[in-house]
């Protein structure tokens, strides 16, 4: 696996250098909307300390992530009158990663509703 790089994308979210629709911030993460939304509400919960995805995490970080995972992914459910909520996360290219920051998308569903490709 390679290093941690800091110039990856989410990295200049949290470092203000590229701007985001941000949706959520506490000590330890923050969330914003996806640029490119598979479904009305699409959101990426990172953490704000440098960590390339699961396989690299410390338990801290993914305990902050998924603790705002399950706060968003309650309140993405009434906001857009759900009926479920999709969380997804992927690890290495192989592994359908393309952004090595962790984040996990979390996409509130409507039954009969397919996420865009
Ligand atoms: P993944 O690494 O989980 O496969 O996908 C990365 C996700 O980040 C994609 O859903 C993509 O649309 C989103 N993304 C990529 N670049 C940006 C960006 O500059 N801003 C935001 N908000 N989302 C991005």
């Amino acid at each position: 696996m390679s290093a941690y790089d800091p110039e990856n994308i989410f990295a200049k979210i949290l470092r203000g250098e590229i701007p985001s629709t941000q949706v959520y911030e506490d000590d330890e993460t923050l969330a914003f909307m996806d640029i490119m939304p598979r479904v009305d509400g699409h959101l990426l919960v990172i953490p704000k300390t440098p960590c390339r995805n699961v396989l690299d995490a410390s338990p801290a970080q993914l305990e902050a992530v998924i603790r705002t995972v399950q706060k968003l992914a309650q309140a993405s459910k009434l906001a857009f009158e759900a009926d479920g909520v999709t969380i997804q996360q992927f690890n290495e290219a192989a592994g359908g990663q393309e952004v090595f920051h962790l984040h996990f998308h979390v996409l509130p569903r409507h039954e009969g509703v397919a996420p865009r490709a």
